[in-house]
């Protein structure tokens, strides 16, 4: 090859990178869902619902009865790094909220368009708002609202040609979509959610809000699995090794399915964790082989210094501090309990 002049550096513009960043945070219509729903829960709302038209790339709705957003607040609401939840970096350390880089909105007004609908406690009215790039695109609108946030986004990748055409070829967003909203629903059972298409009379998913995690597991998953579970709980108060809680509900003997389900949350963030789920495989192939697959739904708490929360918001691994301890622990609490209902099934059954 022949040595040539090298290529001159300059700076890209401001849309360009905006754009190219949003399209990280928001790799998928469900990662807007995601973000949306995280917002309305960090809200305090007590009732979620969405609808979806064509994946998602039409149109993405997501309605909340939370506290609302303030009218002076509106401008900015949209732009990169501007959020209610954080305000010095030590706050991560005992942040409660889902949220908190103020980057969810601003990309999704990069990659769609967006339109808030929003009041607050006391008003009359509320006010209806679009944005682009991070701008409001005029004035907010006075309108008549109920309670809560409306947030709307339409044409989602309008601009990114090459990740419409692969999301158009792939028939599974929606599915996506009503599984993250199903183990939201299973976790956060005061609140009510539904999701349907648009259109669509029937809801996809709907739970109401409950003081029972089987009620709602009955409600989100079904007879057949909430009817072979059984609830599960631990802890270890060592704080040489590992300081956590953890309670859920495993499968019985009984359930028998194709693919393991597995719905984790740390300290109410919604994770996976590749290493447990495996611990719970094997435990699951040496005790019930013929239930190999199993569902599987636990929060555990562990304190807030042992979870690293800055993480890619699109990143849903997490490691913890003593891991190797806790899934060790975890490990034997969940093959104790089968054991039991095994013996005890195994005892039913002769008598
Ligand atoms: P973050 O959640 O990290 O703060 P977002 O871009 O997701 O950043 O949201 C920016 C801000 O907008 C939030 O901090 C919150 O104050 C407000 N907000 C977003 N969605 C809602 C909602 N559904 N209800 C009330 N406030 C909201
Ligand atoms: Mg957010």
């Amino acid at each position: 090859r022949v040595a040539r002049e090298p290529p001159k550096i300059h700076r890209l513009e401001e849309s360009v990178v905006n754009r190219i960043a949003a399209g990280e945070v928001i790799q998928r219509p469900v990662s807007a869902v995601k973000e949306l729903v995280e917002n309305s829960l960090d809200a305090s709302s007590t009732s979620i619902n969405i609808v979806v038209k064509d994946g998602g790339l039409k149109l993405i709705q997501v309605s909340d009865d939370g506290h609302g957003i303030r009218y002076e607040d509106l401008p900015i609401l949209c732009e990169r790094h501007t959020t209610s939840k954080l305000s010095k970096y030590e706050d991560l350390q005992s942040i409660k909220s889902m949220g908190f880089r103020g980057e969810a909105l601003a990309s999704m007004t990069y990659v769609g368009h967006v339109t808030v609908t929003t009041i607050t406690k006391g008003q009359l009215h509320g006010y209806r708002v679009s944005y682009r790039d991070g701008v409001m695109e005029h004035e907010p609108k006075a309108c008549a609202a109920v309670k809560g946030t409306q947030i709307m986004i339409e044409n989602l990748f309008y601009n990114m040609i090459a990740r419409r055409k692969t999301l158009q070829n792939s028939a599974d967003d929606y599915t996506k979509i009503v599984d993250l909203l199903s183990r939201f629903a299973i976790h956060h059972i005061n609140v009510g959610f539904s999701c349907r298409k648009h259109g669509a009379a029937r809801a996809d998913v709907h739970s109401v809000a409950t003081s029972s995690r089987l009620d709602a597991i009955r409600s989100v998953y079904g007879v057949s699995v909430a009817r072979n579970l059984i609830k599960i709980e631990a802890s270890d108060n060592d704080p040489s090794s590992s300081v956590f809680q953890m309670d859920g509900f495993i499968s019985n003997a009984n359930y028998v399915a194709k693919k393991i389900t597995m719905v984790l949350f740390i300290n109410d963030r919604l994770v996976d964790c590749a290493a447990l789920k495996r611990a719970i495989e094997i435990v699951y192939a040496a005790t019930l082989p013929k239930a190999s697959k199993p569902f599987i739904y636990m929060s555990i708490l562990l304190p807030p210094e042992h979870v690293d929360v800055n993480v890619h918001p699109t990143k849903r691994e997490v490691s913890l501090l003593n891991q190797e301890v806790i899934i060790e622990k975890l490990q034997s609490v969940v093959e104790s309990k089968l054991r039991n209902s095994n013996e005890s099934r195994t005892f039913q059954e002769q008598t």
